[in-house]
């Protein structure tokens, strides 16, 4: 089974990112839950003084202002380590203010009560933490009773300690395993998304991989505006005859090899994609017709002195510019392009003009 350790640490942010994303708007609700939960000890106040508690009115009210500012940042700001900060911050300044509140009541003997609360929100509020921070953030709150015990003098601090002790410890082996099974589901949903994207035999991209790479509606494609983006067609020649003189599998590690190649050749910013059969699409972002014409006749000159192969091996480019508009008529274009290589001798590349398709 894979644990946090396993995970590099670009995977380990991801899985952070990922964790409080999807626990995002329970995190939102949990603060202003708290908030309005705390609100409402006003009548309790007043209970307990049998009038209206003007003493402990600003205290009260005063938490609504850090909880607005909360979901204005909530409402701007994905980052989970902000967010995760800013929602234990709230649950805090939530503490601060009860222990201000306690302090101008006359009756403090509830205050070990008050605590079971807070333990619940720092419960719902490790969904979404990474587990070391929700442990450190709920272990601060024996600090918070030990600062708040020099100014209230709680009659039962020894309670205090006695209760809250083991709830963290337990609140915490909780987090723990729930951050196992939320890492369980992320692996799986990673691995899932990965199949669906990758092509099975050769292990590059295969169609789906457009799905992300374009909008829907309008199958533009998602790079900068201001940088040129080239594709490529690569088609093997006579694939059919391999197939037909040496079997399929031998056409298999043929398609295998080729796509290893094409990858070989390319940065880790570009895109192979298994387009048909035996044709592949490349998206080269960055790079302009001229420098895509010149890396596809780089890929056609490797395929061919390749000599680890069942049999001579030889590919057709057809290269275009992407002209920023629906990507299926800049393929098109590509494919024009290699139509014209094919018919003109196979092996070689043929980068698109207007003259192509007149
Ligand atoms: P051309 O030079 O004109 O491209 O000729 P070709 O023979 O490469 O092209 P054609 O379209 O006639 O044949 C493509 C072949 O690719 C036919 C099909 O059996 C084979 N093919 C498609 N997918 C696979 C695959 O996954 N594995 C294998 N082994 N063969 C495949
Ligand atoms: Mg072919
Ligand atoms: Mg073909």
């Amino acid at each position: 089974m894979n644990t946090l350790k396993d995970l590099t640490p670009e995977q380990r942010e991801d899985f952070f990112q990922s964790k409080y994303s999807y626990f995002k708007e329970f995190n939102k609700q949990l603060v202003i839950v708290a908030t309005i939960a705390y609100l409402s000890f006003f009548f309790t106040d007043c209970g307990l003084f049998g009038r209206f508690s003007h003493e402990t009115v600003l205290s009260r009210v005063i938490v609504i202002v850090p909880m607005i500012i909360f979901i204005a940042l909530y409402k701007r700001i994905t980052n989970y380590k902000i967010m995760v900060f800013a929602t234990y911050l709230m649950i805090h300044i939530i503490i601060w203010c009860t222990d201000w509140a306690t302090y101008l009541l006359t009756d403090r003997t509830y205050a070990t009560t008050g605590m079971v609360i807070m333990n619940l929100i720092f419960v719902c509020a490790g969904f979404a933490a990474p587990f070391m921070w929700s442990t450190i953030a709920h272990a601060f709150l024996l600090v918070d009773i030990t600062i708040a015990h020099q100014f209230i003098h709680y009659e039962d601090v020894a309670m205090m300690y006695m209760f809250n002790l083991p709830c963290i410890v337990a609140v915490c082996a909780m987090h723990k395993m729930m951050q196992r099974v939320y890492l369980d589901q992320y692996l799986t949903k990673e691995s899932m998304q990965n199949l669906l994207v990758h092509d099975q035999l050769t292990g590059v991209y295969n169609r789906n991989k457009l799905k992300e790479l374009a909008e829907v509606s309008t199958g533009k494609l998602c790079f900068a505006r201001d940088i040129p983006v080239s594709l490529l067609v690569v088609d093997i020649d006579h694939f059919k005859e391999v197939n037909d003189t040496y079997g399929h599998e031998s056409g298999d590690i043929v398609l295998t090899h080729i796509a290893k190649s094409i990858k070989g050749m390319l940065r880790a910013s570009d895109y192979v994609i298994r387009w048909g059969g035996e044709e592949f699409l490349v998206i080269v972002p960055g790079c302009s017709l001229n420098e895509a014409e010149k890396m596809a006749e780089r890929i056609r000159k490797l395929i061919e002195d390749s000599d680890n192969t069942i049999c001579p091996l030889t590919v057709s480019i057809g290269v275009a510019p992407y002209t920023g508009g629906n990507y299926h008529d800049d393929i098109k274009r590509a494919d024009e392009a290699l139509y014209e290589a094919k018919g003109t001798g196979r092996n070689k590349v043929v980068a698109y003009k207007e003259e192509i398709s007149e």
